[in-house]
């Protein structure tokens, strides 16, 4: 297969992170066969240094020919770095809203994955982790309350200021529909939150996700309210398997669950389309304070590269390979600096890179 990919390296620890990625992809493809056919463009800092603008038309034209972006992050450090003397609409990360927004990728993907050998890093209790948990966030990207009208005016001589959170049910049919593919690849669990008891659009939301599991009856489906999940993360992580729920909501049970599992540097992220198109990256940022240095762990974003190969290839056996490959390593004890433990071999992010590389197996 041919795997056209925009590569977008970005800003920071972004271009090291990238590298360690394609060097596992590159493995995976002289391995099972496959053809990697890469554009790489610039965005966030690095093209407001070369072009002025953080995303150009002819990048966003070379993006659309791809089938799949691998990227490492944007921005700099907001104190120091002169892009941030630029208005808001100029600045590194306004990029990547503008991307998300041109490319329509509405579903943002993170997995919770507590690997064993990390377990030292989890805060919850050893009788609560058991024997580890695998979850997978689904959040609405491009709706509710993040996009909805908002204005600050005085009422009666007060200052008000107002939020609206709006889904339509076609904005909902398309997330769930893509949470139940999702769930068709794991462990078959959809787990739909919302405030049904109080809100209107979280009880349209309830309706459509009912309708749509109608047309997966191998997927089983709940409901939670928020507040209810928001505990359960934390009481009984294993539980869940995919969570499927609205922009806000999202936002906040993605950062809780994807903090029970240890170091930002290990988690991944994909954001889809209605196509099998998806922007990967890491979940954390570009990590200015450590740029340059051969101490970034690069594993978010090989991780990030595994999702693209799953979910814009169905490449799912090498998919899988890369994933084992990353225990492999962990297993036998390396570690960058974010997640050293004691007893562990420390190594670099290029060191990291390769010995993932080396366990692909096909
Ligand atoms: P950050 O995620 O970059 O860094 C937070 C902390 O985590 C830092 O101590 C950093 O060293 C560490 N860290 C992050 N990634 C790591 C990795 N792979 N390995 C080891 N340690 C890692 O968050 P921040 O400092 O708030 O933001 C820095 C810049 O990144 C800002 O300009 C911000 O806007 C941008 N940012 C970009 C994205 C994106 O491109 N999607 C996302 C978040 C933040």
């Amino acid at each position: 297969m041919r795997l056209k990919l925009a590569v977008i390296p970005g800003d920071g620890i972004g271009p090291e992170i990238v590298r360690e990625a394609r060097k596992v992809l590159d493995r995976v493809t002289e391995i099972y066969g496959h053809e990697i056919q890469a554009a790489e463009v610039l965005m966030g800092g690095a093209s407001i240094d070369a072009f002025g603008e953080p995303l150009t038309r002819e990048a966003l034209s070379v993006i659309r020919k791809q089938d799949a972006i691998l990227m490492g992050s944007v921005g700099g450090n907001a104190a120091t770095s002169p892009w941030y003397q630029l208005p808001p609409q100029k600045r590194p990360e306004a990029a990547l809203l503008r991307l998300r927004k041109e490319m329509n990728l509405f579903a943002n993907l993170r997995p919770a994955y507590l690997y064993k050998e990390l377990r030292g890093a989890c805060p919850l209790r050893d009788e609560i982790i058991g024997d580890g948990f695998d979850m997978m966030i689904m959040r609405e990207l491009t709706g509710g309350l993040y996009f909805g009208e908002r204005k600050t005016e005085e009422r009666d001589g007060v200052v008000t200021a107002v939020d609206t959170l709006v889904y339509n049910e076609n904005e909902i049919r398309r997330i769930a529909k893509r949470a139940f593919d999702i769930a068709g690849k794991r462990r078959k669990k959809v787990c739909s939150v919302d405030k049904a008891n109080v809100l209107d659009s979280s009880r349209l939301w309830r309706r459509v996700v009912e309708e749509v599991a109608k047309d997966y009856p191998q997927i089983s489906l709940e409901h939670m309210l928020v507040d209810n999940c928001a505990m359960q993360l934390v009481k009984d992580p294993r539980q869940f398997d995919v969570i499927l729920t609205e922009n806000m909501f999202g936002d906040i049970l993605s950062d809780e669950a994807s903090m029970v599992t240890g170091s930002i540097g290990m988690l991944s992220s994909a954001s889809l389309n209605d196509t099998k198109f998806g922007l990967y990256e890491p979940s954390g940022g570009s990590a200015p304070d450590i740029a340059g240095k051969d101490v970034a762990n690069p594993i978010a974003t090989i991780l990030s590269a595994a999702m693209m190969l799953r979910y814009s290839f169905d490449l799912d056996r090498e998919a899988a390979d890369v994933e084992r490959a990353v225990e492999q390593v962990l297993e036998e004890g390396y570690r960058t600096s974010d997640i050293m433990a004691e007893g562990c071999t420390l190594v670099g992010t290029a060191a990291m890179g390769d010995l993932i590389a080396e366990r692909i197996q096909g």
